[in-house]
């Protein structure tokens, strides 16, 4: 078989599948080459995945404390079995829309392994069949898959990835105890659902705090509330080595010099991301690369003539939607509509309860930028909707440049943060100030009133913040 094409997408991820379909609804003629599900990480073993068992498990813990609502009812139990199985109903619902999307917009799907050749020259090494495809261009869009650090024990049964807790057998289980080995996003949301499932977590991350590239105090926040709900976190932990004792894993770890060990049913090492890119290349094809993860230019193009790339394996924020916002920009270049690559404001997202949501500076990067910052704050204690959905914490924290008020970063732990961090994104992008943002009348009750209070905290003029109370 030979066929050439505009382009050739290698990898059926969001980076990938919207990529293509853009390409195609550009003109391109477009192949893309999946060698697993379409959907790729996010829809398999990611972001669908846990968020769909994440709707279960938060339900399971908001139903053990119905009385506080003024709700009883007899035992509420779970069954892992269905909850994995509604979450394969999901997933197989949404894989067969993206089929039929590429179907519609007349992408030619290949299901194989793809292996750039030369540039221009695609190998694609399906089960029945090896065979090659030409395009002009070439976009890579191959993810990444989790990290394996070199601690010893890595190996022993039951020490697990998110892969295999989201995305196979295993995943059928309850570990009770589970030791989390990173605090990052993947490990506090694995974290929240097995905790929520009346598990007992433990956490160990190396650095000073959980969630560590987002600002302090959602942070030092979260740590509250998950200690709260049972879980154990060390932090500033170093993990040594996992052994098996009495049918446990043991995972040993020093922190403040001392020496601690963690049991745990099963370990989840959740300690990051690596790029996939195993035979991606024919031999002598050696692209630039840093830490493995392909290097490009200003128009997504790698040093290997018309071969592009977005998503997670270029590295930078492993995010859905800022793989597929990379996507659509290499492949809008590559079709003549863009110049070159727009600088994306990232939302990066949280689904714990309370959500949390980021966008823009800290108010630590701000001032390190040379910014004069004033800082707005609504405290969520002070928000009806979030009083009447008995959530915990929270806040909405804005930060504005100081001379122009022009908003710069926003940082929200509260109901809905994952929804509500869209407008805040909008504004930063547009260098909406805040006379601009307090202009909008936001409906009551709902959490965007917390948004009026931290802008119009600035000036004092909050009107469910006590005056003169710092926050
Ligand atoms: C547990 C977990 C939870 C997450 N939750 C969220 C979330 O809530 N929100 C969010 O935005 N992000 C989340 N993410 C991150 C998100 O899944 C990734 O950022 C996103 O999937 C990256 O998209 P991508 O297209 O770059 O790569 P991927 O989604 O990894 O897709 C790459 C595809 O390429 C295929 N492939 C690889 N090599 C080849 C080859 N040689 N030939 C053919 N095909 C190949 C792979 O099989 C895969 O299907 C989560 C990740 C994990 C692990």
């Amino acid at each position: 078989m030979k066929a050439k094409y505009d382009l050739i997408v290698i990898g059926g991820g969001p980076g990938g599948y919207e990529g293509a379909i853009r390409a195609a609804q550009l003109g391109l003629y477009t192949a893309l080459i999946e060698k697993d599900n379409l959907g790729g990480t996010c829809l398999n073993r990611g972001c669908i995945p846990t968020k769909t068992i994440m709707h279960t498990s938060r339900l399971y813990r908001e139903a053990r404390n119905f009385t506080e609502i003024g709700l009883s009812a007899a035992e509420v139990k779970f069954d892992m079995a269905k909850i994995q199985q509604r979450k394969k109903e999901v997933v197989t619902k949404l894989q067969s829309g993206i089929a039929q999307l590429l179907k519609a917009n007349k992408v030619d799907v290949y299901q194989g392994k793809g292996m750039v050749l030369a540039p221009g020259k695609v190998q694609v090494t399906g089960e029945a069949e090896t065979f090659e495809l030409e395009a002009e261009k070439i976009l890579i869009a191959t993810g990444a898959i989790p990290a394996r650090p070199p601690i010893a024990g890595l190996d022993l049964p039951g020490v697990f990835t998110s892969d295999d807790l989201l995305d196979s057998p295993q995943a059928e289980k309850v570990y009770n105890p589970l030791v989390i080995i990173g605090g990052g996003v993947i490990g506090v949301e694995l974290a929240s659902i097995y905790s929520d499932l009346g598990c007992a977590v433990t956490v160990i991350e190396a650095l000073p705090r959980i969630l560590p590239a987002m600002d302090r105090e959602i942070s030092q926040n979260l740590s509250m509330i998950l200690k709260k709900r049972g879980v154990k976190i060390h932090t500033a932990a170093m993990v040594s080595r996992i052994t098996e004792e009495n049918g446990l894993l043991q995972v040993e770890f020093t922190e403040k010099e001392k020496l601690q060990t963690a049991a745990g049913d099963a370990v989840l090492v959740a300690i990051g991301r690596r790029p996939q890119t195993e035979g991606l290349f024919a031999s002598g094809l050696n692209p630039r690369t840093e830490k493995g993860f392909l290097v490009v230019d200003e128009f997504y193009q790698t040093d290997i003539p018309g071969v592009y790339a977005a998503g997670d394996v270029i590295g930078g924020i492993q995010l859905a939607h800022a793989a597929s916002a990379e996507a659509l920009r290499a492949v809008e270049i590559i079709a003549g509509k863009e110049s070159s690559r727009d600088k994306l404001l990232i939302p990066g997202c949280v689904y714990t309860d309370p959500e949390i949501a980021t966008v823009g500076l800290t108010e630590e990067e701000a001032k390190a930028a040379g910014y004069a910052v004033k800082i707005g704050k609504c405290i969520m204690s002070a928000n009806g909707k979030s009083l009447l959905e008995n959530l915990d914490r929270g806040f909405i924290k804005l930060v504005f440049a100081a001379d122009t008020e022009v908003l710069l970063g926003a940082h929200l732990m509260c109901g809905r943060a994952t929804d509500l961090i869209s407008e805040l994104a909008t504004a930063i992008k547009q260098k909406m100030t805040a006379t601009q943002l307090a202009a909008t009348v936001r409906p009551h009750p709902t959490f965007s009133e917390a948004i009026t209070e931290a802008v119009e905290s600035i000036h004092g003029q909050a009107i469910h913040i006590i005056p003169g109370r710092k926050n």
